[in-house]
């Protein structure tokens, strides 16, 4: 099957952009059912619904769930789209053949709380990525219960990154990162963690005919109070999918594909049965670095003191959906002033050596807004361009 080609057939359309309501899950799951069981597993610090939503008759199982960080609800579209090609697609041998051998339990939007106050925590402004030993947070526990009763055979922990990562030394996005957690301090290998990696780098094989060069590896640095580090440790495989940004893609939709195509590559591997074959192509997978700025100028002059020289602006949007989730109310920031000629702007600008003005000053200050003049044609207001 071409999970690709039959993509815009399976697209959920009630979610187009990233600002998912607890109230369209609910009126999702509500209308998923013949083919699936919804339960509500718990309730969010404030009441808020949370569900799972289980496909297939299997033994063997598998679970996702997305949005653990309230304002990271890329995965989470993606779970629909899933589910949609599940429906539409049972009769096919491929998801025929899942129903039949697997358990497979989403858990989309397990933080609602966060997600309603499009911030990482919960209610209480506890991180549940931090919160795997203690489980002090309800929403960490229906997970973590959850867990320990479908013993999943692969399970996977799906959030977002900030727009700061491309890939390596390149100039590509860091559209999907991966993570095969450690789970010591030395970083130390295990079979699962050699399954995890090789599953890793056949999600990663589909991907690069998607968004090639796109895809990057977190920091397996050891966190110890952190999901995905303290399943391994408990002997769950567990994967982690980050998804970031796509050039000119601000609503992730790529990304939301990107989550697509790779998760149902990895149930398509997990069925026929993870080897360990590919655990070597993992590591070369490129890393992270932190080199994209969602805006540069280039070449603009400031002026304090006499001193007048020219400089590069990167330039980081903070962004929150309005109190009716209708809209992104961006706040920008001048976050680096010099030379960023080793750093990538999602959005660049020359201003080819024209003066800074502000209105007030001829030079910028770190973490200003980002409104002010390039020469006497360009104006940037609050981080948007526009000419005059
Ligand atoms: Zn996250």
């Amino acid at each position: 099957m071409d999970f690709n080609k039959i993509y815009q057939t399976v697209k959920e359309e009630e979610i187009s952009n990233r600002m998912v309501k607890h109230s369209t899950i609910k009126s999702l799951v509500s209308k998923l059912q013949s083919d699936f069981k919804v339960r509500e597993i718990g309730q969010s610090v404030l009441g808020k619904e949370i569900f799972s939503i289980e496909f297939g008759e299997g033994k063997r199982n598998i679970i996702l769930w997305s949005q653990m960080h309230g304002n990271e609800s890329t995965a989470t579209a993606a779970i629909f789209d899933i589910l949609n090609l599940f429906s539409s697609q049972k009769k096919s041998s491929l998801i025929s053949g899942l129903s039949r051998d697997f358990k497979i339990t989403f858990v989309p939007m397990l933080n609602p709380d966060g997600a309603k106050n499009w911030t990482r925590v919960n209610a209480l402004n506890i991180d549940l990525n931090r919160d795997a030993v203690a489980k002090v947070a309800p929403e960490s526990n229906i997970l973590w219960n959850l867990i320990e009763k479908l013993n999943p055979e692969y399970s996977f922990n799906l959030h977002d990154q900030r727009n700061i990562f491309n890939v390596g030394n390149t100039n590509k996005t860091a559209t999907i990162s991966f993570l095969s957690a450690s789970f010591d301090e030395t970083r130390s290998m295990n079979s699962d963690r050699e399954l995890t990696m090789s599953l890793i780098s056949e999600m990663n094989k589909s991907l690069q005919e998607f968004i090639p060069g796109c895809v990057g590896r977190y920091t397996d640095e050891f966190y110890p109070t952190a999901t995905g580090d303290n399943l391994h440790k408990l002997g769950y495989k567990n994967i982690l999918i980050e998804s970031g940004t796509y050039m000119k893609d601000p609503e992730r939709q790529v990304t939301r594909k990107a989550n697509y195509i790779a998760i149902l590559k990895a149930f398509v591997v997990i069925s026929k049965g993870v080897s360990t074959k590919y655990t070597k192509d993992y590591l070369n997978i490129p890393n992270n670095s932190k080199k994209l700025y969602d805006l540069i100028i280039r070449n603009i002059v400031v002026e304090l003191n006499d001193v007048k020289t020219s400089v590069d602006f990167g330039i980081m949007y903070n962004e929150k959906p309005n109190e009716y989730y209708s809209e992104m109310i961006k706040h920008s920031k001048i976050e680096n002033i010099g030379d960023l000629s080793q750093f990538i702007g999602l959005e660049e600008i020359d201003a080819k050596q024209t003066v800074f003005n502000d209105g007030v000053k001829k030079y910028a200050v770190l973490n200003q807004v980002a409104n002010f003049k390039i020469g006497e044609n360009i104006i940037i207001q609050n981080g948007e361009i526009s000419k005059s």
